[in-house]
């Protein structure tokens, strides 16, 4: 059985001076108006503040020196993603390549493969989207049907994904494919590649949400070419490479602080005098949120060691985007407000806004019935 430990994690002094650095320079861009705090933070897509976090060091931070990162540590890391969550700012275009891709393309890419495309994406230029789920398989991810068939020199790619976030803004995505029959073991057989969105035999399609916003895509494949050093690792390889970058996607800040913004304007809507409803409501909030930080805090220690916190870190992203989703429903019942949708600075238009994207939380990145699954499987309970 698994041994849940969430130690106390205290944070190095590097981390702390870095932390006053972050929050100084996003003040600094908020006051010269270089965007508006942002109600959702990092699905917010902004190339040149990408670029300026690339250019201050703030991207591919753990990487190594020569594939242009800053060999810093996971904590120091983890206060940088912190600040930018707290400090709602546009950090969607590098997000992705920041927090999985890069890292896994550090971990399992040919050499030409970290050569060109790591240091592009540190520098705030280069940016990912997720290539897994598809019309038939989502939490089911070893259902895949996008085919991969070995041709001269590389492969060939034929299939169709879906809910690829960014895609029509992105460069790249790692695309999980099945590259050989289907056998016994359901997850033999699958292989990730890295694909160039700007290159022919892929196309990326809008799908709209129910308001109108584009986020989403179809992405099809029509005999995409992948050249074999954008193999990720060995051919067949791919459900373990892809069950560790969903460890990455899991446990982070992001997973928790998705409705930070709407928390910090409800208590300064509540005002200085709450009533003991909202005196409690809010003591209990603000008690969880401690407690998830400690917890992800914690979960960055471990993969500073080298650990593989994989259940550690979907208990946080259950609990955490549980939380998240919690925000709005409590303070919709606490304060006379009607939502309202739109994109302006006004609480009910946060508070409307907040209400429309607080289903997905516990959708994207693994439900919450698939992360229990994973964690009752960790307490042997299956
Ligand atoms: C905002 C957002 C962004 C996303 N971005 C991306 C992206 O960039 N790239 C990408 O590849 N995907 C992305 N997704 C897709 C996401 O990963 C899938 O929606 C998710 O994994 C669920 O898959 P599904 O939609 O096919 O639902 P299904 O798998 O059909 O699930 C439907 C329901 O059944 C439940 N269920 C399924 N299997 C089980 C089981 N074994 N036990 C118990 N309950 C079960 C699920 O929990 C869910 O409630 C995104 C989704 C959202 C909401």
């Amino acid at each position: 059985m698994h041994e849940f430990r969430f130690d106390p994690v205290p944070m190095p002094e590097a981390a702390q001076a870095l932390r006053g650095e972050v929050r100084a320079f996003i003040a600094q861009e908020v006051a010269q108006g270089a965007f508006t705090p942002s109600r959702n933070s990092w699905s917010s897509f902004d190339a040149d503040f990408s670029r300026k976090c690339g250019a201050r060091g703030y991207i591919g931070m753990r990487w190594p020196k020569q594939y242009g990162g800053h060999e810093r540590s996971a904590l120091e890391r983890y206060v940088v993603t912190e600040e930018m969550l707290a400090g709602g700012a546009p950090v969607g275009a590098h997000w992705i390549a920041d927090r999985q891709s890069g890292n896994q393309i550090l971990r399992y890419g040919s050499e030409r493969a970290k050569r060109t495309i790591l240091p592009k994406i540190a520098a705030g230029e280069c940016f990912f989207s997720i290539g897994m789920s598809e019309p038939d398989s989502g939490s089911d991810l070893a259902a895949v049907r996008t085919r991969a068939s070995k041709v001269d020199g590389g492969w060939s790619i034929s299939g169709t994904k879906v809910w690829t976030s960014g895609a029509h803004q992105t460069h790249y995505l790692i695309a999980l494919a099945r590259t050989a029959p289907k056998e016994e073991d359901r997850h033999a057989g699958m292989t990730q590649f890295i694909v160039d969105l700007a290159q022919p035999g892929v196309s990326v399609r809008p799908i709209y949400n129910l308001y109108g916003g584009h986020d989403f895509n179809e992405v099809v494949f029509d005999g995409y070419f992948v050249p074999d050093d954008m193999v990720m690792g060995e051919p067949g390889m791919g459900w373990k490479l892809v069950t560790g970058e969903l460890a990455f996607e899991r446990s982070g800040p992001d997973r928790f602080l998705s409705t930070y913004q709407l928390l910090i304007e409800s208590i300064r809507a509540v005002g200085t005098e709450p009533d003991a409803r909202a005196a409690n409501e809010i003591g209990r909030l603000v008690a969880h949120l401690a407690t998830l930080r400690r917890m992800s805090i914690s979960v960055a220690g471990m993969l500073e060691r080298g650990e593989q916190p994989a259940v550690e870190a979907a208990l946080v992203k259950d609990i955490g985007t549980a939380f998240e989703r919690e925000i709005p429903e409590t303070f919709r019942h606490l304060l006379a407000t009607e939502p309202t949708l739109g994109e302006g600075t006004s609480y009910a238009e946060l508070l409307g806004m907040t209400i429309l994207r607080a289903p997905g939380f516990t959708i994207r990145g693994g439900t919450r019935e698939i992360l229990r699954g994973m964690i009752a499987r960790g307490l042997g309970l299956r």
